[in-house]
């Protein structure tokens, strides 16, 4: 198999959030890392236009993958505009097809938004059938494969109606928890917005309590947790596990 890694997630700064410190595993152990969000996170303000917080969330996000030698990727789509249909698949699977990741972590099924949601719908359909020749008219790449694809938690690690989701798999973070951190701080922006808009003012705090609740879970002070994809034509054996656990 080959070591290239895909982050597909909604929003500029859910990769780190969700999944930053075992993208921060994957870049030590030698992994090309790719960082993807559907939109550049136009929503993501009280005081800007459009055209103004997506080009200081671009910068952040592109920062941010900076630090661990990550590719930024955007579909371009727009916050709470993110839908399943023709174009936006065809999007993915571009990009999908470009990269030819055989590792993918995407959104939980049922999380708290909908944009959340149909990106998890847009990786689960471009992870199955991005190796079909005929899915794309970009050059396919000899090692594509049907790739090992984990959801992250949702957030609050509740699905929308209160249930609380039960992870596969663990992944101790502890020693990348600094990087995370950095990564997650990078999206300046956000900490303001948040701010305004939940009335929480500890974006940095937040995202580490998680990573401590999941990592007493597992054994360790900081986990994420994933749940993984075990459909038709998809590895079954744990990848995360065999390699960090
Ligand atoms: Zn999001």
């Amino acid at each position: 198999m080959n070591r290239r890694v895909l982050s597909f997630l909604a929003h500029p700064d859910d990769a780190e959030i969700l999944c930053a410190g075992t993208l921060v595993r994957l870049a030590e152990s030698g992994w090309e890392v790719h960082i993807a969000t559907c939109t550049p996170g136009d929503c993501g303000t009280t005081t800007l236009t459009p055209d103004q917080i997506t080009t200081i969330r671009r910068s952040e996000a592109q920062q941010s993958a900076a630090l661990i030698g990550a590719t930024y990727h955007c579909l371009d789509e727009r916050d709470g505009l993110i839908v399943y249909d023709k174009p936006t698949l065809r999007k993915t699977y571009d990009l999908f097809r470009t990269i030819a990741p055989a590792l993918v972590f995407t959104h939980a099924a049922k999380d708290y938004m909908t944009d959340h949601e149909m990106a998890s719908l847009l990786a689960r359909a471009a992870a199955f059938a991005y190796g079909a020749p005929n899915i794309s008219t970009l050059p396919r790449r000899a090692d594509s494969q049907v790739p090992h694809l984990y959801y992250c938690d949702p957030i609050e690690a509740i699905d929308p109606l209160g249930n609380v989701v039960t992870p596969t798999t663990y992944v101790d973070i502890t020693k990348q928890m600094q990087k995370k951190s950095a990564m997650l701080a990078c999206h300046a922006s956000q900490r303001q917005w948040l701010r305004a808009h939940h009335g929480v003012d500890e974006y940095i705090d937040a995202m580490q309590r998680h990573a401590s609740m999941r990592g007493q879970q597992a054994g360790c002070q900081f986990a994420e947790a994933f749940v993984q994809h075990k459909g038709h034509a998809h590895p079954h054996n744990d990848l995360l596990k065999e390699l960090f656990g």
